[in-house]
């Protein structure tokens, strides 16, 4: 590859550099609507943009939809911040191109010779890597660090388990019950995937989401999770017993119209009437495409299913959502409680909170309730719904009758046992009779 030689020998020639990976995911759009021939186009433009900008220090080459550069003599900090506002500044202004105006927003990563690598091809792959964090929205210009490439390749790693773990139905399912404070008793549980990997270990749901979201493998992850959460809860008796039942849904899977179909017929092969089952979506990821989330959610709503916006409150928090989506529940994040005791503003902020979901109609959930003062205070606050270790852990669906019974009479210090009937039926019964 004569571009690979190009920038291999120029860096040989510098004692000290940067090497400078440049990806343009926006441009694949540009070039399916303006042919090869626009793509390359823009590519050269931008690479003449570049070089003007640093008087013949800059070598730089494409491939594809990349673009690498060597910039001779870089070392101190300093510099490094100012080379990447100028390799920034390039892109600022839309690029004329065989008469069009393109406005192009590139992923920049960057690695140093000699401190990241003495070959060009280690610093070429590690300025790829700071490359491609950059891609993550917020994240801008990244320079190399030694816990990217570690964090990389077991991101890669665990990419490539999880398509097995989904191909071979290895993941499992837990499900955390949730109280409800009017009533006083269980009124539904959340299922949670699972998943321990023979070689890697047991990893988090908040570590692989994020990377089946990334790498495409969420649909068939989730289209697995609504059709095996439903077989069980039906199969153990909990959908007859009228527990809910809350399922959480990547919003890429919302955006494909196929969900519908996958709710309508896991509804009738499971016998799970529609009011007992929640769609929970984190508002964070719905940012994309709003349109389409509602027209997906208006859909699933008009079935009778229930819909959810999940940690409310974390990241990126937007007020909009709750005005334009079509929603029934909010699931405030466990974070509001987390300060609950020492803090009182944590208190009025949480309990404005609680007022804004029921100003919009909406029942209200809090998560991650650890103790029993917290659980004190959310019944004063008129909370709906609240969920949290100090309730209940998540278990295996065979676990969850027993759990439950176990843990109502923990926390309403009935001593008396449950002696017969299915647990959420015989749970229910004793408790609507129960603490009031
Ligand atoms: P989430 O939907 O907000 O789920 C609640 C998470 O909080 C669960 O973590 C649960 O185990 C944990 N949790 C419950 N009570 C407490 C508590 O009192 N204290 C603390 N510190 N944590 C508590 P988990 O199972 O690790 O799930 C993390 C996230 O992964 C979930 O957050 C959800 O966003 C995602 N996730 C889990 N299963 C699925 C799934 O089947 N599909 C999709 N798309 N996402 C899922
Ligand atoms: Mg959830
Ligand atoms: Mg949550």
């Amino acid at each position: 590859m004569s571009w690979f030689h190009d920038l291999e020998t120029e860096l040989d020639r510098a004692p000290c550099a940067a090497v400078v990976a440049i990806s343009l995911p926006h441009l694949r759009g540009s070039i399916i609507a303006g042919g090869a021939d626009f793509g390359e186009a823009v590519v050269h433009a931008i690479i003449a943009g570049l070089e003007d900008r640093f008087d013949g220090r800059l070598v730089s080459r494409s491939w594809g939809q990349e673009i690498f550069a060597v910039i001779s003599g870089v070392s101190r900090l300093e510099e490094i911040s100012k080379l990447a506002s100028t390799i920034e500044a390039a892109f600022d202004e839309p690029f004329h191109c065989m008469g069009r105006l393109l406005h192009i927003v590139p992923s920049i990563g960057i690695s140093l010779s000699p401190d990241d690598g003495m070959t060009f091809r280690e610093l070429l792959s590690k300025a790829q890597i700071a490359a491609d964090i950059a891609l993550h929205p917020g994240n801008g210009t990244q320079l190399f660090a030694g816990e990217m490439a570690e964090n990389f390749h077991r991101a890669a790693a665990i990419e490539d388990a999880l398509r097995d773990a989904v191909a071979n139905r290895t993941l499992t399912l837990a499900y955390q019950p949730q109280f409800d404070l009017n009533m006083g008793r269980f009124s539904g549980v959340e299922v949670l995937v699972r998943w321990d990997d023979p070689h890697l270990g047991p990893i988090s749901p908040a570590d692989f989401i994020p990377i089946a979201e990334r790498s495409g493998v969420i649909p068939r992850l989730g289209g697995w999770v609504l059709s095996e959460a439903t077989r069980q809860f039906s199969a153990h008796g909990a959908a007859a017993s009228g527990l809910e039942l809350a399922i959480n849904v990547s919003p890429r899977q919302l955006v494909d119209r196929g969900f519908v179909f996958e709710v309508e017929e896991v509804l009738d092969t499971s016998g799970i009437r529609p009011e007992q089952l929640t769609i929970e979506i984190t508002e964070g990821l719905m940012l994309h495409d709003i349109r389409a989330t509602s027209a997906t959610l208006n859909e699933v709503r008009s079935l009778g299913v229930r819909t959810a916006i999940d940690d409310f409150g974390a990241g990126f928090s937007n007020l909009a959502y709750l005005r334009n989506l079509p929603l029934d529940q909010l699931k405030i994040d466990r974070d509001f409680v987390k300060h609950l005791r020492r803090d009182p503003r944590s208190r009025t902020v949480l309990d404005s909170t609680i007022g804004l979901g029921h100003g919009l109609g909406l029942q209200v959930c809090v998560e991650g309730v650890e103790s029993v003062e917290q659980f004190g205070m959310l019944q004063s606050l008129g909370c709906d719904l609240a969920q949290g270790f100090y309730l209940a852990h998540p278990c295996a669906i065979e676990q969850l009758d027993g759990h439950m019974r176990a843990d109502y009479r923990r926390i309403t210090g009935i001593a008396d046992a449950f002696d017969d009937g299915t647990v959420a039926s015989g749970l229910n019964d004793r408790v609507d009779a129960g603490p009031g």
